[in-house]
């Protein structure tokens, strides 16, 4: 079964041969033998009516003797390794140059017919029994004074003919050979650059299919086969990637969720059983209530995320102003500034700036930059927003002082539950999933989210939006 294909060509390559061998054998050579012996026919009959018309004629009219023409006759037949008679139209041989002239003993061809020639201009056969083997015989006819005084007729056996037709049939069929034996090669393109890369990406598919998505394979073809190799090596990778997605997804759910499952239940515990007296329960029903509003968190973020890729992300755009958006998220934030003594600075470009997009989702964009940003700010520093209009884009920058990202976590800070080192103390209710929500929505615009961060420093997320046509107006 799995060697169909292999199998068919091979078929085919044989099916091939066996024709290519019966062409040769019937067709051409059937041809070939017809062609010599009209070739040879051609050049006697060309002969007979040279003879006919000069000795032949002379000796009917007396210009010349039966014995100069017996001569001569028999000089053609050395020359031409061919009998030539010359014969009344009653059938009488009257010179034959395979035997000596004999007037007394003339041989006569019983039943001989002087148009048994007249549909084609040679034949073969025995020329009325007289040859035991097959002959080709072509004839001209002798005319003196408009009357026919007999014929020339000039034979030749077929065996020599036969044996050069042969001759030339064994090189048509020695070339077959090398022909079919050169198609070998097709046979071995065929083996190496399909059958081999085929068996390759089948055995893969197997391989897949019973749940082995790291299984590695290579083909290394840079035509449609390799391309095919390379798709479904892609494909595979990716879902594996996938695959290992979601298993780090469902391992860090659950231990995030854990953790303040485990306060809640333990602190519960405590303060029904009395371990906590009455008095201290305000302080550790606020820590139940921290840790609810948590999970009230994780759960939200963890379904806004979920949606975003199972929805392939419906965008309701519009176009609106950007800047106004900007001081309306940063209003939000006032009281959080207030308390750490933060002051936000807002650089907007123009009165209004109109940007074509997802207004709801670009103001949660906005707000969990600047919600970041003032997580890892320290006390009394600068936040500031910019809006710039640039290339035909807006380019949104959210600017803090703060702790900065290591470089070794800039690249991870977009994953889901990602959270650096240093932000682990100063943040215990970050969920790690803001950043990946916030890359999701700016892809599904199509445009870009960037970070530039220098630990110590601060931290700067710049990100693009598409410029609306309501500004030329
Ligand atoms: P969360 O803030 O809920 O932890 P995010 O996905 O928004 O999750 O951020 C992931 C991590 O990236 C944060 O935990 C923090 O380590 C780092 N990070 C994000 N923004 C900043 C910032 N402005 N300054 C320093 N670190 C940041």
């Amino acid at each position: 079964m799995k060697n169909t294909l292999y199998l068919k060509f091979l078929l085919a390559y044989l099916i091939f041969g066996f024709f290519g061998f019966v062409v040769v054998a019937t067709f051409a050579s059937s041809m070939t033998e017809d062609m010599m012996r009209r070739n040879k026919a051609e050049s006697l009959y060309k002969v007979a009516t040279l003879v006919a018309d000069t000795y032949a004629t002379d000796l009917y009219t007396s210009n010349t003797s039966l014995d100069t023409v017996k001569n001569e006759i028999d000089m053609l037949d050395l020359y031409l390794t061919s009998t030539i008679w010359i014969i009344s139209p009653s059938g009488s041989i009257i010179l034959d140059s395979s035997t000596p002239y004999d007037v007394e003993n003339q041989v006569t061809v019983e039943n001989f017919d002087p148009v048994w020639n007249s549909d084609t201009f040679y034949t073969i056969g025995t020329f009325f029994d007289s040859f035991e083997e097959d002959v080709l015989s072509v004839s001209a006819p002798i005319i003196v004074n408009y009357k026919v005084q007999g014929y020339v007729v000039i034979h030749t056996t077929i065996q020599e003919l036969d044996n050069f037709t042969n001759q030339i049939l064994n090189i048509s069929y020695i070339t077959l050979v090398i022909l079919f034996l050169l198609s070998l090669i097709i046979l071995i393109f065929f083996t190496n650059l399909v059958y081999r890369p085929l068996r390759k990406i089948t055995k893969a598919t197997e391989e897949y299919a019973a749940g082995n998505l790291h299984y590695q394979f290579q083909v290394d073809s840079a035509d449609e086969i390799g391309y095919l190799a390379a798709s479904l090596s892609y494909m595979a990778s990716e879902l594996a990637r996938g695959e290992d997605d979601q298993k780090k997804l469902v391992a860090n759910v659950s231990h995030d969720f854990r953790s303040p499952l485990t306060s809640i239940k333990g602190y519960s515990e405590a303060m029904l059983d009395g371990t906590i007296p009455p008095e201290m329960h305000e302080k550790y029903l606020t820590i139940v209530q921290n840790e609810s509003d948590r999970l009230i968190k994780l759960t939200n973020s963890l379904l806004t995320l979920n949606n975003l890729n199972t929805d392939g992300m419906i965008l309701d755009k519009t176009d609106f102003d950007v800047n106004e958006i900007i001081r309306k998220t940063a209003a939000t934030f006032e009281g959080a500034c207030r308390q750490k003594k933060i002051s936000l600075q807002l650089l907007l470009t123009g009165e209004t700036l109109y940007a074509n997009a997802d207004v709801t989702k670009i103001q949660q964009v906005l707000y969990n930059l600047l919600d970041n940003a003032i997580k890892f700010s320290h006390k009394d520093s600068v936040i500031k927003i910019e809006s710039i209009e640039k290339h035909n884009k807006i380019l949104i920058s959210v600017k803090d002082q703060g702790i900065g990202i290591p470089k070794e976590s800039i690249r991870q800070i977009w994953d889901r539950f990602y959270k650096t080192d240093l932000s682990r103390g100063k943040d215990k209710k970050g969920t790690g999933l803001g950043l990946s929500i916030t890359r999701e929505i700016i892809r599904a615009h199509g445009e870009n989210i960037n970070v530039i961060s220098t630990e110590g420093e601060g931290s700067e997320f710049i990100f693009t939006l598409p410029l609306s046509d309501k500004n030329e107006d």
